[in-house]
């Protein structure tokens, strides 16, 4: 006798919501059917299990198929089956409460709405024009019924045959998603959402290359693997085990093993597993990221684990599996749920506990990975209190002789020597070898020591650790003339008129080659007569606002402004000494004449804007020329 009746839910009818809201996502289908088929199948192993079902068991792979004539999809599984009074029970009665409200507010997150609802089986409906289920419970003299539905609230149910106990839901796809009868799409949709299922999941045959054609084998295509390695007990696993289940998530980064990894594994107050794996960070932050799956129970669910774990903790690689995070709510909500929050708190300590664990045991390893870590380390500590808290332990600083030092270990090593009169302690650094060469070398001749800072994340990590540590700097060495970086007693004054600067500023700036968005200031120093006559400086604090600028928006209107550099004459040496006194009474007209008709002052220009990379273009050709001729 065939049965007729309306599908329960208090809205008119689901099937347009279905339709238009859940468009971005039509693919998840498959991921629910499947997953239904899948929870299924482990209830009937449980029941076999604990002895509640005494017949045969026997193998519950779960089979998809297509047949592009019929245009159906069939998921078919040999779990435990429906009775007529649970499918009535389960399928046709939808709770739908408040639908309008809550669709409004969620229509992007087709997740969302199938968690609410329970509309997993439903989400079929969003690429089939009719659905079939034909399923016979497990249960003993149990009949199998034929459930029918086309896509309007009026379903038919009638009693069939099935021999086997199980289910089968066959969708007939409609003409706008044909696409889901193509063999190719269903099997990359399975790989990605059905990787990981607990019950081997059957898509064809294996095939093999013969005569010019693939063709089928006897063996089935699993397209799953059913114990993957998050689920597995820690304890057993070796390292090649974890290398190879790297390559199976990452196929295409063959040359990039990571460099370590932590496997996740709680159940209590909240359950977690996963393997977080850190790669090596290259130099740019944006494209690591999402590389973490997030699966619950083993099911796929994104690869944007945005608000699941801190922002810094996107650029590991990896997997989480957990069930207590909700899927059914938007991005901004997970942030402010408390399981969502003890989960990320959780996965940070555990990261900072690895790190902590590999620079106590093995030290001289982690300092080798130091250079690949460094970037993701000062990130975390830039972004999440917590994380740098304990970071300051083992983050660590490279000085010019490539030697690692913690901030504790380097204060140590600096603070008799590099603390200036005021009693503060100046960290010297250098962003490149080979640019700051002349002033690298200047700070050592004094005996101090130069951290290199060449990282994307330096400047602002420079400017954390200032606030964290009282009286200490950090300074570049060629931000001034070493010996007013760390002024260690009162600095000879320098003994000119206001006339004798403004001259000798008028000489100098005459004779600079002018460079688009550059500033210079003429700066007198005593630097004693063996220093350099002549030298340019750029200013620490206008340099790192430029700095920030460049990686921060609200700063933009700091990368607008000119480069600022300051000439520093040395008024104590000889050189100096003879043009000041020379241009001393002159007026400006004759005074720029006799520097311009004489090339001394240009030639000491050159040779300080040339030590410091400056010199460039038709004003480095004019230099060499004009050298050449001196010679
Ligand atoms: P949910 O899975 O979230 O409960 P669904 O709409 O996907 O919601 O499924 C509703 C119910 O229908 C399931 O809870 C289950 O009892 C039943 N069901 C669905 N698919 C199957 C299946 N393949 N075998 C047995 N029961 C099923």
């Amino acid at each position: 006798m065939v049965q007729k009746g309306q599908i329960g839910v208090t809205t008119d009818n689901i099937f347009p919501i279905i339709k238009k809201f859940l468009y971005s996502d039509h693919e998840i289908f498959l991921r629910e059917i499947v997953s239904n088929a899948v929870d299924a199948s482990q209830k009937m192993k449980t029941l076999s299990d604990v002895g509640d079902f005494k017949g045969e068991l026997g193998d519950i792979s779960i089979h998809v198929s297509v047949d592009k004539k019929k245009k159906t999809l069939t998921v078919s599984d040999r779990g435990i089956g429906m009775t007529a009074e649970e499918v009535d029970k389960y399928i046709n009665q939808i709770a739908l409460s408040s639908a309008n409200d809550f669709l409004d507010k969620y229509k992007e997150n087709a997740n969302a709405i199938i968690g609410h609802f329970g509309l997993g089986f439903y989400s079929s409906f969003m690429v089939s024009q009719k659905v079939e289920i034909i399923t016979k419970s497990y249960k003993e003299d149990a009949k199998a019924v034929k459930w029918s539905c086309d896509g309007t609230p009026e379903f038919t149910m009638e009693e069939v045959e099935k021999e086997d106990r199980g289910t089968e839901i066959i969708l007939y796809i409609d003409d706008e998603n044909k696409e889901f009868l193509e063999k190719n799409k269903i099997e990359s949709l399975l790989k990605k959402y059905c990787r990981f299922l607990a019950v081997p999941i059957v898509f064809g045959k294996k095939q093999e290359w013969k005569d010019g054609n693939y063709v089928d084998t006897e063996e089935d295509n699993i397209i799953n693997d059913t114990n993957p390695l998050w689920r597995q007990k820690p304890a057993g696993l070796k390292e090649e085990d974890y290398l190879n289940f790297y390559r199976e998530l990452y196929p295409f980064s063959l040359n990039d093993e990571p460099m370590f990894w932590i496997h996740l594994n709680v159940d209590y107050p909240f359950h977690l597993t996963g393997i977080l794996y850190f790669p090596k960070i290259k130099n740019n932050l944006d494209l690591q990221r999402n590389k973490i799956q997030l699966y619950s129970n083993q099911v796929f669910v994104t690869d944007s684990v945005e608000g699941i774990v801190p922002e810094f903790l996107t650029l590991l690689h990896g997997v989480i599996d957990s069930p207590d995070i909700p899927l059914n709510v938007s991005r901004s909500y997970l942030q402010s749920d408390q399981n969502v929050k003890k989960i990320s708190n959780h996965i940070t300590k555990k990261v900072a506990d690895k790190l902590e664990e590999l620079f106590k045991k093995e030290r001289s390893k982690y300092e080798e990975k130091w250079d690949s870590l460094k970037l993701f380390i000062e990130y975390g500590m830039l972004s999440d209190e917590k994380f740098c808290d304990r970071a300051l332990k083992f983050a660590l600083v490279k000085n010019m002789e490539s030697r690692y030092f913690t901030s504790e270990e380097y204060k140590t090593l600096t603070e008799s020597n590099q603390t200036d009169k005021n009693g503060e302690l100046i960290y010297l650094y250098a962003t490149d070898r080979q640019e700051q060469y002349t002033y690298i070398e200047a700070a050592k001749e004094k005996g101090y020591d130069v951290l290199l800072m060449d990282g994307q994340l330096d400047t602002h990590w420079m400017g954390l650790m200032e606030q964290k540590s009282e009286k200490t700097r950090f300074v570049r060495v060629d931000s001034d003339t070493i010996e007013h970086i760390i002024e260690k007693e009162e600095t000879a004054k320098v003994e000119l008129t206001d006339k004798q600067k403004e001259n000798m500023t008028e000489a100098v700036k005459s004779q600079l080659p002018t460079i688009e968005k550059t500033e210079f200031n003429v700066d007198f120093k005593a630097l004693g007569e063996n220093a350099r006559p002549i030298q340019v400086t750029r200013d620490e604090f206008s340099r790192r606002m430029k700095e920030m600028a460049a990686m921060q928006q609200q700063m933009a209107f700091y990368g607008e402004m000119p480069d600022t550099y300051q000439i520093v004459l040395n008024v104590e040496h000889p050189l100096i000494k003879t043009l000041i006194d020379e241009s001393e009474n002159k007026e400006k007209d004759e005074l720029i004449a006799q520097v311009s008709s004489d090339n001394r002052l240009k030639q000491l220009v050159d040779l300080a804007l040339l030590s410091n990379g400056m010199l460039k273009g038709e004003a480095l050709s004019n230099f060499v020329k004009r050298s050449f001729e001196m010679v």
